[in-house]
C-alpha cells in the first residue's frame, strides 16, 4: 500500500484528499505535527512552483516518506486570470481582511470581493477555471507532479452549501449545478483537485 502524507491544514482540501484514497491502494494521512511546522513563503510564480516548493519543504520533516502538497486556485478571464495563485488571499490582498485563515470567514470575504470585482460583467464574460497542481516529494526532492483543471462560470449570487472556497459561485454549465451543489464524490470526480490527484497517483503507482 502506497503511503502518502498530506501537508495541508485546509479542511476542505483534506476531506478531498481523504476521499481520493477511498477504494485505491493508497493510504493518506496528515503530516504529523503539521500545525507546529512554520509554513513556507508561497512565493512561486505559478501553481506548479508553489506546489513543488511546499512538498519539498514539508518532506524534510518526514525523511524517507512521500509528502504531497497542492497549490490551487481560481482563474477568472474577465479579471485577467486573477485571483490565480493569490486565491486564498484575495480579500486580504484587497485590504478587506487582515490575513487568510482556513478556520475563519476568509472564504466568505473572498467571495464578496470576487462578486464586487465582477459587478456589471455579463454572464457570457464570466468564464473561469479552477487549477490545481499536486506535487510529491521525498526527503527534500520532488518525485512527481500532477495537474488538473475544470471550466466554469462565476454566478452573480452563491448557491449550494457543500465544498469550500469559491464553490458556491462556481457554476458548471454541463451539470447545471455549482461546485457547492455537488456530492463530494461527484465533485472529486470532475474537479481540478481530483484530476490532479489522479494524474499524480498514476505516476506514483505506475
Ligand atoms: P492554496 O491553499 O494556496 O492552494 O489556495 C487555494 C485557494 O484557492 C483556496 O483557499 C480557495 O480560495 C481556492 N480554491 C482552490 N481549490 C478550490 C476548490 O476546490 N473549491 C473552492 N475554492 C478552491
Amino acid at each position: 500500500m502506497l503511503q502518502l502524507l498530506v501537508a495541508s491544514t485546509n479542511p476542505g482540501k483534506l476531506e478531498e484528499f481523504r476521499l481520493a484514497a477511498d477504494g485505491v491502494a493508497v493510504q493518506i494521512d496528515i503530516l504529523p505535527a503539521l500545525r507546529t511546522i512554520p509554513a513556507p513563503a508561497e512565493d512561486g510564480a505559478n501553481f506548479l512552483e508553489n506546489a513543488i516548493l511546499k512538498a519539498v519543504y514539508y518532506s524534510q520533516f518526514a525523511p524517507g516518506q512521500i509528502v504531497i502538497a497542492d497549490d490551487s486556485g481560481l482563474e477568472v478571464d474577465a479579471l485577467e486570470g486573477a485571483p490565480g495563485i493569490r486565491s486564498a488571499r484575495f480579500a486580504a490582498d484587497s485590504g478587506l481582511v487582515d490575513s487568510p485563515d482556513a478556520n475563519d470567514n476568509t472564504d466568505v470575504w473572498n467571495n464578496i470581493v470576487l462578486l464586487q470585482r465582477l459587478e456589471g460583467v455579463p454572464t457570457e464574460s464570466r468564464s473561469a477555471r479552477y487549477q490545481c497542481v499536486v506535487a510529491a516529494a521525498r526527503s527534500g526532492k520532488v518525485i512527481a507532479t500532477g495537474s488538473g483543471s475544470v471550466e466554469g462560470v462565476i454566478l452573480e449570487a452563491p448557491h449550494g452549501t457543500g465544498g469550500f472556497g469559491y464553490d458556491p459561485l462556481f457554476y458548471l454549465p454541463e451539470l447545471d449545478q455549482t461546485m457547492a451543489d455537488l456530492d463530494p464524490t461527484v465533485k472529486l470526480a470532475i474537479s481540478h483537485r481530483g484530476r490532479a490527484l489522479d494524474a499524480l497517483l498514476a505516476k506514483l503507482l505506475g
